[in-house]
């Protein structure tokens, strides 16, 4: 597992989209105030727009695997957590994360372990729902909010990808790589009173599943 707490959840300043919307609005308005002909007005502000839902993307995405990035993470984390707690409907958490991945760069090198990550990302992909949302957190360790599901249906789905990873043989470049991913997950219940404590819970429940050996799944 990666040393990855440069900074606490929360402390990064990010404008909230909000803001960035709004400004975006107040842009369009300025165009269409500039005494030029219409048509260039609205040339200059679908060139705007465009540029602007590209950074947006480029944003919220970690460039490697198309995931959702951290930055986008906790974000979504607080929106779904909110939601939860509201309409009190169930929402696992899970942090996955590579079991001995600096081996695999180490053994058949940084690209080899560039495209096991993207091999992963898709995996997931397929693996979870439309609803549930997956991020690249950091190196090798990924998240997944699973929603309106409690921890017990959650663990389905994270036995599936288990298994997946457990049974893949990755090609490449005529190399055949196999590797493991450990598992911590945590669900909301009635005493969780902020993300963090849900993000420690399945972080710790993740650190027991390193502890005992490994590719296993541990619930907080
Ligand atoms: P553990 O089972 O305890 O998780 O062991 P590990 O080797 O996976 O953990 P460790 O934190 O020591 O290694 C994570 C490695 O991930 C170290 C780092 O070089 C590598 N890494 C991080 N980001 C990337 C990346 O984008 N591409 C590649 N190829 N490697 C990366
Ligand atoms: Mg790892």
């Amino acid at each position: 597992m990666e040393e990855r707490r440069e900074k606490p959840l929360g402390e990064n300043f990010d404008f909230p989209p909000s803001v960035l919307d709004e400004i975006q609005k107040n842009i369009e308005e300025i165009i269409l105030n500039f005494d030029i002909p219409d048509a260039n007005k609205f040339e200059v502000i679908k060139k705007i727009n465009f540029m602007y839902s590209q950074t947006k993307y480029m944003t919220v995405t970690d460039a490697l695997t198309g995931l959702y990035n951290r930055r986008h993470f906790e974000e979504c984390l607080e929106r779904e957590f909110l939601r939860s707690k509201r309409y009190k409907n169930n929402l696992s958490f899970a942090i996955l994360d590579i079991d001995f991945f600096k081996e695999i760069n180490d053994t058949y090198g940084h690209s080899a372990g560039d495209y096991v990550l993207k091999e992963l990302a898709y995996i997931l992909l397929q693996t979870f729902r439309k609803t549930d949302i997956i991020f690249r957190y950091g190196g090798d360790e990924f998240a997944v909010i699973i929603t309106e599901t409690p921890i017990e249906k959650a663990i389905v789905p994270l036995q599936r990808f288990r298994r997946t990873i457990e049974a893949l043989e990755i090609n490449y470049c005529k190399q055949k790589i196999k590797f493991t991913v450990s598992i911590g997950v945590s669900e909301i219940t009635e005493t969780t009173n902020s993300i963090h404590e849900l993000f420690e819970n399945a972080d710790k429940a993740l650190y027991k599943a390193k502890e005992n050996g490994r590719n296993q799944i541990i619930h907080f």
